[in-house]
């Protein structure tokens, strides 16, 4: 049994799909000139059919423009000269596969080397038409996400926010990766989509070929590959139980989140794109706590999505929380969430370099088509922004008249604007959670952002699974932070809610009621078992075990304060 980093709950059982680039490999034996031109002949053939085939199946879901990389691509593998190149290097005695990659070397390197980005960007095309054909060539499989078509567990090195955006949900029944942290954007879009996911299962990749048989426990983080006929039936039960219990909680589907001597919370969802909508009326969430709209510019290809692509977005969004409120998080680029149409500078760490905020003030042009799409939405619903990694109170300042200034231009051409838009800030970074009490003058709320938070409080990169450890969101430290960060709020009368993992983290329920947080916001999937806890808490004792914990020493002393009530 391997052991990796658990994510959230469930059990998957199914069939490994190994997501695994091939490796390039020359072949050694020599062939003949007539084998050769055969052999590329026919691997450039199905290279084109891969290509036409790809493109079909993403006209369902991308924009002509999207599509027109595939039309690159087409171009470039039918490109004569490519051909020619290489067929006469076969005929000065080559084999396929070392003529195709000394003359795409080639073409590559000139291309990269050209001044103008239309060229470098041709580079990229023959990159990937290129390996396409060295695949074929080499009768090598190129794994496809959106070619998926039974039911399987993805095993993956590492998952991509964009690998992770196009599981089909029908056929991915969860998956395992080899590196990553649980508060990686992978990890945390799994648990959105209510996928069963380990991650950091180091040894993964070697313990498992494609078609394996696999089980995963998305709760202990026990990972599975080829199990005995006695596990496979132990974890079959486990399941069933699973799927019960979770069936059980759909009477609380409507119901407030009180504690049993009468507090209430709001208990709200987090999420990525606008389709994550369902989710979060089929979970009773009470509103949106977190929109992550970097998603939208992650998944278009070629340029920041237009003023007129958002506003939908956004409209959507607003009007399927039917008047709950809805907080929309600016766009919170960089750190390990990249464009494929932005270069960013290289940076040793881009975690805590350009990105988020900083990005945003300092490119205004991608900020105002931002603000202004948010601002034309804001009549369709209860609006709140807010501005992620905000360090200072002269960031905070300087973004918010940014949306004021904004506001007046789209008054000015006749634009109606909601008068009722909240404007707050995302508390994750230490420097603002200890300022809490200063930065509330200005701002109309706080979320606490506890992944990075945690990140940048412990000094460990969230991706990392060695330092994985760090992650303690039980931390006294920690929750004396997010206690500086509630006082804050409260001293001016503001409210302050909790987007991180550490929002939905079972665990963290009683100490968060304890100390005063007014919302949580969580994957949506995560809203049932919490409103279970909460409901079943006495606010005023929660108090009692918050200042315990808050003069604890450790994380693991804080946790069993928690076990004791929880377990009762
Ligand atoms: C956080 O840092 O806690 C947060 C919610 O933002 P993200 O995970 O997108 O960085
Ligand atoms: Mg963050």
């Amino acid at each position: 049994m391997l052991k990796g980093i658990a994510t959230s709950s469930g059990i998957a059982i199914g069939k490994v799909y190994k997501l695994e680039q091939p490796k390039i490999v020359l072949k050694e034996a020599k062939q003949t000139v007539e084998e050769a031109l055969g052999i590329f002949e026919n691997a450039m053939e199905k290279t084109i059919k891969d290509i036409e085939l790809i493109k079909e199946r993403a006209a369902a879901t991308l924009k002509p423009e999207e599509l027109a990389i595939f039309d690159a691509h087409l171009m470039m593998a039918q490109d004569p000269e490519f051909k020619d190149q290489i067929i006469a290097r076969i005929k000065d005695g080559l084999n396929a596969d070392q003529a195709t990659k000394e003359i795409s070397d080639m073409m590559i390197g000139m291309f990269e080397s050209m001044e103008d980005a239309y060229f470098k960007e041709r580079a990229a095309d023959i990159k990937d038409v290129s390996f396409r054909l060295l695949c074929n060539i080499l009768g090598l499989n190129i794994p496809d996400l959106t070619t998926i078509d039974e039911e399987v567990v993805i095993v993956a090195e590492e998952m991509t926010p964009s690998d992770t955006a196009q599981l089909n949900k029908k056929y991915a029944l969860g998956f395992v990766t080899e590196i990553g942290g649980k508060t990686s954007h992978a990890a945390i879009m799994a648990v959105a989509l209510g996928l069963p996911a380990v991650v950091g299962c180091t040894g993964i990749m070697s313990a498992c070929k494609h078609g394996d048989k696999i089980i995963l426990d998305a709760k202990s983080g026990d990972v599975i590959v080829n199990p005995t006929d006695e596990e496979l039936r132990l974890y079959e039960e486990k399941r069933k139980k699973f799927l019960e219990e979770k069936a059980a909680l759909q009477v609380l589907l409507d119901k407030p989140t009180i504690s049993t001597d009468g507090h209430q919370v709001e208990l709200v969802a987090n999420i990525g794109s606008p389709k994550d909508m369902d989710n979060v009326i089929a979970n009773g969430a009470e509103g949106v706590g977190l929109y992550r709209t970097e998603f939208l510019y992650m998944e278009s290809t070629e340029d920041f999505p237009s003023e007129d692509d958002q506003f939908e977005a956004y409209k959507v969004v607003l009007e399927r929380a039917q008047g709950k409120r809805v907080v929309v998080r600016t766009l919170d680029i960089g750190g390990d969430k990249k464009l494929p149409y932005f270069e960013f500078d290289p940076e040793m760490n881009p975690f805590l370099g350009y990105r988020a905020i900083r990005l945003c003030l300092d490119r205004k042009d991608i900020f105002k088509t931002q603000v202004r799409a948010l601002l034309k939405a804001s009549v369709y619903g209860k609006l709140a922004i807010m501005f992620p990694m905000i360090a200072t109170i002269d960031e905070f300042k300087n973004a918010k008249q940014f949306v004021l200034d904004t506001k007046e231009e789209l008054l000015k051409e006749g634009v109606k604007v909601s008068d009722e838009i909240e404007i707050g800030m995302m508390v994750e970074i230490p420097a603002s959670a200890v300022l809490a009490d200063e930065f509330a003058k200005y701002a109309d709320f706080f979320s606490i952002g506890t992944n990075d938070l945690i990140q940048y409080s412990m000094a460990a990169d969230r991706m990392s699974e060695k330092v994985a450890y760090l992650y303690q969101p039980l931390n006294p430290s920690i929750l004396r932070l997010i206690k500086m960060t509630i006082d804050g709020a409260h001293s001016q009368g503001r409210w302050c809610g909790m987007c991180g993992e550490m929002g939905g983290d079972p665990m963290a329920a009683p100490v968060l009621l304890g100390l005063g947080l007014d919302e949580f916001s969580m994957s949506a999937t995560k809203i049932l078992p919490t409103r279970k806890i909460i409901t079943s808490l006495n606010k005023k004792e929660m108090e009692d075990l918050a200042s315990k914990a808050l003069k604890c020493h450790t994380e693991s002393e804080v946790a069993e304060l928690v076990k004791s009530v929880l377990a009762d």
